[in-house]
């Protein structure tokens, strides 16, 4: 089965220049796609981790969630950054072509004025199942190995590539963090800890921010993906988001 044949046609040519792929996101996007500077940033105030299991959204295997280890979540592995965020900056890079062009694809199912905050979106090379991705100070870190771009996501039946809904999750969290009002993010923080209650198992440090905008993207990926994940279904998906105040419908 094709993968992504649902998703918008690129504007890209096929195999883009690298010159062409950063002229292009911040024309088409206002983002930048360079990895220029990132190694010289300064440490973050609060780093960012991946740190909450949160295959169908079930708290499960809170064991394997430590600070500063792997945790699963959407049966993939995140990889949890304790290196200091210039050293893991200093693999970023800007999109490779076909990256590229199925970034362009993906981004153009983003409401743009949702994409407001987003200030830069690069990649991070990674091994194996590792996602060293995440959303910190206006910069989206996308973890992807070459093979992504192909390989299909059996979280949503194998109709989309792993980097397509890497993107999609990573997007989220700065969609989150930058989108959301304190008051829409504390709606979602109460619909999460409603979540959390019903299912009657509490992790100890549970909810916390990654936990939140995990629940938060589990709707956010269906929702703009119009397509079931195996947690939750589009329509179902979007109608959450419209409860967070998130509205999908129009650019
Ligand atoms: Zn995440």
């Amino acid at each position: 089965m094709p993968v992504d044949d649902t998703l918008p046609p690129s504007r890209l040519p096929a195999l883009p220049e690298l010159d062409q792929i950063l002229y292009h996101f911040p024309k088409a996007f206002g983002i930048r796609a360079d990895a220029e500077g990132l190694d010289g940033l300064p440490p973050p105030e609060r780093g960012f981790a991946h740190k909450v299991p949160f295959s169908a959204g079930l708290p499960t295997n809170f064991a394997g969630a430590t600070s500063g280890g792997a945790a699963d979540f959407m049966g993939r592995t995140e990889f949890m950054g304790k290196a200091p965020e210039r050293q893991r900056y200093a693999a970023a890079r800007p999109p490779e072509p076909p990256e590229a062009v199925l970034l362009d694809r993906v981004l153009q199912l983003v409401p743009l004025r949702i994409l407001r905050g987003i200030d830069r979106v690069v990649v991070l090379p990674t091994r194996g199942t590792a996602r060293p991705g995440g959303y910190l100070n206006g910069i989206v870190s996308i973890g992807a190995s070459e093979a992504d771009v192909r390989r299909p996501d059996p979280d949503f039946s194998n109709r989309f590539s792993v980097f397509t809904t890497t993107v999609v999750h990573e997007i989220g969290h700065g969609v989150f963090q930058t989108a959301l009002t304190p008051y829409q993010q504390e709606l979602v923080l109460d619909r999460y800890v409603k979540r959390l209650d019903a299912l009657g198992v509490i992790a100890p440090d549970e909810p916390t921010q990654q936990g939140t905008e995990h629940f938060f993207i589990d709707y956010f990926l269906p929702a703009l993906l119009r397509f079931g994940s195996h947690a939750h279904g589009a329509a179902a998906s979007r109608r959450v988001l419209a409860e967070f105040g998130v509205d999908l419908s129009e650019r």
